[in-house]
């Protein structure tokens, strides 16, 4: 049965598309050029830590500027074939990586979770779910929830207003931007009360989007909040 689906579906790598054997996701090379993050990383916002770490370090920002949320992990660094498969994610049209990449996130996001774990996307707006067709985070975020069986609240947050795209701009440009324009959804209020909630993002860069989240997760009652993303910038500006 497996043969056959393999001859039907034959299984692509996803970010060269040459043909591969076992349904992982990435071809041997591939796998090896994707920047996974495996040591320790800064406990707060998933970057990997310089020289030795331990579980629960911080890294210098994180230190120096302390984070909204209690801690965070990101399965890959957002360089290299990191960032092409993001890229693909977003803008190719190629959902079914929302699976493999959905795994490792999972995988990542392992320490942060507890029974009581809620999980929940980031919000697009929705002129730019109907530009992309779907909400990349939430596919991500899905998967997650899925496979670690916790509950999964897609609508937890949304997102009224839109804002310009935040690329090439400034960690204050960022955070004035992003600025109050996340709200938790009105009938899910019941929902997060007390609850531990475990933000899903595709990219972390300087973070604006998801301390909004956070601020506005913690305001409607979540015990507290943390973060995962598929992949982080490693140096911000
Ligand atoms: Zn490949
Ligand atoms: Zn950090």
């Amino acid at each position: 049965m497996q043969t056959l689906a393999k001859l039907i579906y034959p299984a692509q790598c996803l970010t060269c598309d040459e043909m591969i054997e076992v349904a992982r996701g990435l071809c041997p090379k591939c796998w090896s050029q994707t920047p996974f993050i495996v040591d320790p990383p800064c406990d707060a916002c998933g970057r990997p830590l310089i020289g030795e770490a331990q579980e629960g370090d911080l890294c210098d920002d994180c230190r120096a500027n302390p984070r909204l949320w209690d801690r965070g992990r990101a399965a890959m660094l957002y360089a290299g074939n990191g960032r092409a498969m993001v890229l693909r994610f977003k803008h190719g049209d190629r959902t079914d990586l929302a699976r493999s990449a959905g795994a490792w996130l999972a995988r990542a996001a392992e320490p942060l979770i507890c029974e009581d774990t809620l999980v929940a996307p980031v919000p697009l707006h929705w002129l730019r779910i109907v530009q992309r067709r779907y909400n990349q985070s939430a596919l991500l975020a899905a998967q997650v929830a899925k496979l670690h069986g916790l509950d999964y609240c897609p609508d937890l947050l949304r997102r009224p207003v839109a804002t310009r795209k935040l690329d090439g701009m400034t960690a204050d440009q960022r955070h004035e931007t992003v600025s109050g324009v996340i709200k938790v959804t009105p009938k899910r209020a019941k929902v997060i009360a007390g609850r531990h909630v475990l933000l899903i993002d595709d990219v972390m860069t300087t973070g604006a989007t998801l301390a909004q989240c956070t601020r506005a997760c913690l305001e409607a009652g979540a015990s507290h909040v943390s973060i995962a993303v598929l992949a982080r910038v490693a140096r911000e500006g």
